[in-house]
């Protein structure tokens, strides 16, 4: 594998326009003794090896994207000012930048006003989601699909808000049924609606949730943080784009641009439609904002000090690749939900395999048939461990048996639930070394499935 380098000149460059802004001040004198600092950066280097090699296309495990060359030269180049984004005192070029690049996330899910900023990652940005909601439900029940993040409850545990989970129906969504059921029952204050679960990038069904709303009067808070920036794509399902054109019906939105979004990370986002929402934060910081009257972004967030870098490195990918529909971002990711939906259609065509419905965003997760659950998720486990060793670096999960009932297919569930083996097709490139993944996949599982069947005659 080679890494990308030939942008590296460009930061020199960009170093010496940086420099200019401060050519009145002294000279400082400071040069770091390079042969140290060689030592110790080759042997990070070397340490660094010990990885999977996720910014290849082979690499078709977990959510690992690469970020993308200009966030990892913008964020590189304002690590020489190192911008702190809680006050303008700290960031104030960083500041705006954040606030423009999180004004265009609000705008792509079609909001034109909202408050919002960047923060750590989705859990953070959850955090604050269902804070907010907490605040303006006290003691109301959250709820969320059993297959939303588990994030939710730990955080409700974090916040002492009563939490309970939803069913989902065969194909991982929230049952809308059961959650009417819990309406009537209960009284609920907020429903957390997943856009992309992380297991397998399931839909919640967002347009009869907003029904049972206007019924119930709750808080909706979606969680997008994997799957946000599909709002973007053209070749979504009828369903998926439905859940999605109303988007911007709900309270708070969370989007993680370190998923999909090209950023390295430490870089999710929080968005709440209504402003005034804003007024929970307010504090007094007896340190900060004394350069300007005008919005500290400490103000309206939980965490106090931020990577200004996080907001430079988003605002410079979105000024290069802006997030709209038909642009080259949302062509890139149109590519990923291209290679999982032919991913699914090869696996579907394949006996040896069982997968239960397409894809919605583009995760694909699939079953190896075999005459029991258990026998099924130990030979999932050896397809992975096989494929690995040919560099081809698949995920495993483990999902319940409710989800198979469906599949009109004979399982012995000797187990609850199946482990199956699980692919993030989140490269561009995947759609292109697609037919190369599948000769791998092929070749492993054939090894795998015969070494299965000689065991089974030598018993
Ligand atoms: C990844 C993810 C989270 C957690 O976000 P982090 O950035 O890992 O903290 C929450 N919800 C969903 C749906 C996710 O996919």
């Amino acid at each position: 594998m080679i890494l990308e380098k030939e942008s590296l000149g460009l930061l020199q460059e960009a170093l010496a326009r940086l420099e200019e802004g401060f050519h009145n001040l002294p000279k400082v004198d400071r040069s770091p003794n390079l042969d140290a600092l060689r030592t110790v950066l080759l042997d990070v280097a070397e340490w660094m090896q010990d990885n999977y090699p996720y910014p290849h296309p082979f690499y078709v495990g977990q959510m690992l994207k690469p970020p993308t060359e200009i966030a990892r030269l913008a964020y590189t180049l304002s690590l020489w000012i190192n911008p702190n984004n809680h006050a303008l005192d700290g960031g104030r070029a960083s500041s705006a930048m954040e606030r423009e690049a999180v004004a265009e996330i609000a705008k792509m899910f079609g909001w034109e006003t909202h408050l919002g900023h960047l923060c750590s990652g989705g859990t953070m940005a959850n955090l604050e989601g269902l804070w907010v909601a907490g605040n303006l439900q006290p003691n109301k029940k959250v709820v969320a699909s059993n297959q939303a993040h588990y994030t939710h409850s730990r955080i409700c545990g974090v916040l002492r808000l009563p939490f309970q989970s939803v069913p989902c129906d065969s194909r991982a969504r929230m049952d809308v049924a059961a959650l009417k059921k819990l309406l009537q029952e209960d009284d609920i204050g907020t429903v957390v609606v997943t856009l992309g679960t992380t297991g397998t990038g399931a839909i919640d069904p967002l347009p009869e949730i907003l029904e049972l709303q206007s019924q119930y009067g709750f808080r909706i808070h979606a969680d997008t943080a994997y799957g946000g920036y599909f709002i973007l794509v053209d070749n979504l399902d009828a369903e998926t784009r439905a859940a999605f054109d109303c988007l911007k019906q709900v309270d708070s939105i969370v989007v993680d641009p370190h998923k999909h979004g090209l950023q390295p990370y430490g870089c999710g986002c929080i968005l709440f439609k209504d402003p005034s929402v804003g007024k929970l934060y307010k504090h007094d910081s007896p340190y900060t904002y004394f350069s300007s009257e005008k919005l500290h972004l400490g103000e309206i967030s939980l965490e106090c000090s931020r990577p200004g870098s996080a907001a430079v490195a988003l605002w410079a990918t979105q000024r290069l690749l802006p997030l709209i529909p038909g642009g080259q971002f949302a062509a890139s990711l149109s590519k990923s939900r291209k290679a999982a939906l032919t991913l699914f259609e090869k696996l579907q065509n394949d006996s040896r395999f069982l997968i239960q419905s397409p894809p919605q965003l583009d995760i694909v997760v699939w079953v190896v048939k075999s005459q029991s659950a258990s026998e099924s998720s130990r030979l999932a486990k050896e397809i992975f461990k096989a494929a690995a060793e040919e560099n081809l670096h698949l995920a495993i999960t483990n999902l319940p048996k409710e989800l198979f009932l469906e599949t009109g297919e004979e399982i012995n569930w000797d187990q609850d639930s199946i482990t199956c083996l699980r692919s993030c097709l989140m490269k561009p490139e995947h759609l292109d070394w697609l037919d190369r993944i599948w000769q791998t996949l092929d070749s492993v599982t054939t090894k795998v499935v015969i070494g299965a069947v000689s065991i089974l005659y030598a018993v």
